[in-house]
């Protein structure tokens, strides 16, 4: 043995994060001591779980637990653990590679958000983790014994560029020891008040007893040394909330996340039913980078009477609840459960909907005591939301409720706020799709809702078609798009107003034929329309289609998409249209009439914000009816 220590060069990537976090975390450096406790409690967790099913593991030796020694002579801080220690080549993969999940996926974050972003918000994201000790440390030495196995080893480094692995010849017990050789400039962590402020602040909830060496001068040269428990340990979910201040839940939050901002709401509980178990879930104040992608891990930390099973657990929560973070502790889960039984099994069903109500509850008072923080949440979390609609009925008609708008009359509406402001001769609720506000405001298709004070929700954001039809109606009032072809504003006529309809309809018949003619191969239909007020035309949706907006964004997607024809609704009070009329009984004019004919079809998908088929011919045919108009 005590062959000389062997040299190993750090991954690329480990070289990156070390410099980020030495660079960007200057003046968080106190976060060093949360992390590498937080690593130890990990150790312990993974100890105590493994050993349900191996007993040997732990030898009844002694109580698990995270011991904390800061020396001044030697300037050396020390953190031990007697959880599962780490084998040498878990020293040189954990430690040398970034192969586990908290930098991993700090690197892929900050490649997606580009350079251009902080690192230090991003860095708060995740657990910058064992790397951190270097933030106070010029030298770090890590000695562990795996459970289970005779050796020990030693890995130390400068985090310049490597490190050292070498095999000890000791009889150091289970577990791993961390000594940090403290800067000169960073001395003061060495103090034992600070020490115990900073586990006291940031390391209270961990549910292990942390215990730090503090000595009493008893004489002039004798000090009595005692190993003081500094935190409360226990659970802090299975305190009583009165026990439980907003801090408390807030470090708590920040140690399971990682996340620096407290959480915007909370929510913890304990539920007695056919399932005992206890939830503490939060909703943090700014999403993760990865909301958008529901494939990434996401979920919460599960527990089975107090023993950690596992991190994200998706099985707890409806995939339009991922931005939830927390834990779910249960009576009465089997310690050994995994993922794949987790994922249909019925006590689990249970839990999760009892979990889902809950976090509702949480949002729904949110909305109803705090508009403001409500209006951060939707524009946060509203997208994610409206996959619930679409995809659970079971809570449909709560969901619907916590829907926000803009509109014709309001820049954020509820549903029910749109109902209250319904005139009495509207039965229905009226909304237009587009890609942006901006887009659907100019619409040609709400002319004439607006113009009878019926308020129009604008919906920009893709999920909304699937989400309004999967309602299809709130408080019995129909969802009816001002874009489709099934839109009856004529529903209350008398009958002198229906038979003036039909007459004018009628003197439109040769125009409709003309045009249907014309654009035989564009439109499926040619009709007189009731929803125009200034256009003279615009294109609308068939019973069946998606709109124009979404089998755009479908298309992008796949390209073999067929078109869908629409129908093409002209204005028949409109000049352009009056006049249109009057050349179709001249026949010298038909070829005129059919350009204006294209060039009215372009301009209805030009309004609806579709692009045009033949931008040249359009082009050339404006310029030719501006010559004539000009001549
Ligand atoms: P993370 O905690 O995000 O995985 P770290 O850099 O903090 O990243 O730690 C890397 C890995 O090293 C951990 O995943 C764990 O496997 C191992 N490790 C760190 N500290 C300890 C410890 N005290 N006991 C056992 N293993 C540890």
């Amino acid at each position: 043995m005590s062959e000389t220590p062997k040299e190993y060069k750090f991954q690329a990537e480990v070289n990156q994060v070390l410099s980020i976090v030495i660079n960007s975390l200057y003046s968080h450096r106190e976060v060093f001591l949360r992390e590498l406790i937080s690593n130890a409690a990990d150790a312990i967790d993974k100890l105590s779980f493994q050993s349900l099913t191996n007993h040997d593991l732990i030898q009844d030796d002694d109580e698990l637990e995270i011991k904390i020694r800061a020396d001044k002579d030697s300037s050396t801080i020390t953190i031990r653990d007697n959880g599962l220690g780490m084998t040498k080549d878990d020293l040189i993969e954990n430690l040398g590679t970034i192969a586990h999940s908290g930098s991993k996926r700090f690197l892929e974050a900050l490649e997606q958000q580009g350079k251009g972003k902080d690192s230090v918000d991003l860095i708060g994201q995740f657990g910058v983790g064992f790397y951190s000790s270097f933030l106070v440390a010029d030298r770090v030495e890590v000695t562990s014994r795996a459970a289970g196995s005779d050796e020990v080893w030693r890995w130390s480094s400068t985090a310049d560029s490597g490190f050292t692995v070498e095999q000890v010849e000791s009889d150091f017990p289970r577990g791993t020891e961390l000594k940090l050789f403290i800067a000169d400039e960073h001395k003061e962590y060495l103090e034992e008040a600070r020490l115990r402020h900073l586990v006291q602040r940031y390391s209270d909830y961990v549910s292990h007893p942390i215990k730090l060496r503090t000595t009493k001068q008893v004489g002039e040269d004798a000090a009595e040394v005692n190993w003081e428990m500094i935190n409360k340990a226990g659970a802090l979910w299975k305190r009583p909330k009165s026990d439980i201040d907003d801090e408390q839940y807030n470090e708590f939050y920040k140690h399971l996340t990682n996340d620096w901002e407290a959480p915007m709401a909370r929510a913890h509980f304990t539920i007695e039913g056919s399932q005992l178990f206890t939830g503490l879930v939060f909703i943090p104040t700014n999403p993760p980078f990865d909301l958008f992608d529901r494939d990434q891990k996401h979920g919460v930390r599960l527990y089975v009477k107090r023993v950690f099973i596992m991190d994200d657990c998706e099985s707890l929560l409806p995939v339009w609840l991922r931005f939830v973070r927390g834990i779910v502790d249960s009576d009465d889960l089997p310690l050994n459960v995994s993922r794949e039984v987790l994922q249909d099994d019925k006590m689990v069903r249970v839990i999760k909907k009892g979990v889902t109500k809950k976090v509702l509850d949480v949002i729904e008072q949110l909305a109803s005591d705090d508009a403001d923080a409500y209006q951060k949440f939707w524009g946060n979390y509203g997208s994610v939301l409206k996959e619930g609609i679409h995809f659970d009925s079971d809570f449909r008609d709560r969901l619907a409720k916590l829907l926000r708008f803009a509109s014709t009359k309001s820049e954020y509406t509820s549903l029910d706020e749109y109902i209250e402001r319904m005139p009495e001769d509207q039965s229905e609720i009226y909304y237009v799709i587009g890609p942006t506000q901006n887009a659907v405001e100019g619409s040609p298709h709400i002319e004439a809702l607006k113009k009878r004070g019926f308020e129009v929700l604008y919906m920009v954001d893709p999920i909304d078609e699937w989400a309004v039809e999967a309602l299809a109606s709130y408080e019995d009032k129909k969802f009816v798009s001002a874009m489709r072809a099934d839109l009856d504003l004529n529903k209350e006529e008398s009958e002198d107003d229906k038979k003036e309809r039909e007459v004018r309809d009628e003197g439109m018949k040769p125009l409709v034929e003309k045009i249907e003619s014309s654009l035989a191969d564009l439109v499926s239909e040619v009709r007189v329309s009731d929803r125009l007020t200034d256009s003279p035309v615009c294109l609308v949706v068939p019973e069946g289609g998606v709109h124009a907006h979404i089998e755009r964004l479908l298309r992008a997607q796949n390209k073999s998409m067929p078109v869908a024809k629409r129908i093409l609704e002209i204005n028949p009070d409109h000049p352009v249209i009056k006049k249109l009329g009057r050349m179709c009984d001249v026949e010298d004019e038909a070829p005129k009439l059919g350009e204006w004919i294209f060039l009215l079809y372009d301009q209805a998908c030009l309004a609806e914000g579709s692009p045009i088929a033949d931008p040249p011919s359009f082009a050339k045919r404006m310029s030719k009816l501006m010559g004539d108009a000009l001549a």
